[in-house]
């Protein structure tokens, strides 16, 4: 795919949306700063921690850019370490 093309290519996959995505894609051409690249997914090895570091969010599953679900378990990573470091010091 050559970089001039991509305007092409957005405009013919935005082609079934109205609304403010028409509006967008009628304005593209091959000037427009489009980011077209594989998306390539990636899961970290377990484990996720080594000592005193533990990988959480983008760092343990990075370019979910397509879910949704990426950034709630980046918070619900960070909710359960803190939830954890809170047992530890109640336990101490
Ligand atoms: C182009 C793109 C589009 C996306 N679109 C969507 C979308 O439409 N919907 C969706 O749900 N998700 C989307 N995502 C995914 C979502 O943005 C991520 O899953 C989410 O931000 C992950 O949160 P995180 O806290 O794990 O990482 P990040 O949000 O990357 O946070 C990491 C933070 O650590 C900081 N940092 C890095 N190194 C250091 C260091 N040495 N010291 C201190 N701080 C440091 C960084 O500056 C950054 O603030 C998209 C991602 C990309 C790249």
């Amino acid at each position: 795919m050559r970089r001039e093309d991509y305007a092409d290519l957005f405009r013919q996959r935005l082609s079934g949306y109205g609304s403010y995505v028409a509006e967008v894609a009628a304005a593209l051409n091959e000037t427009s700063d489009i980011v077209y690249s594989p998306i390539e997914p990636l899961l970290v090895p377990w484990p996720w921690f080594r000592g005193r570091v533990v990988l959480g969010g983008d760092a343990r599953i990075p370019s979910r850019r397509i879910s949704p679900k990426a950034p709630a378990m980046a918070a619900e990573d960070g909710y359960v370490l803190a939830r954890e470091m809170l047992a530890d010091e109640r336990a101490a």
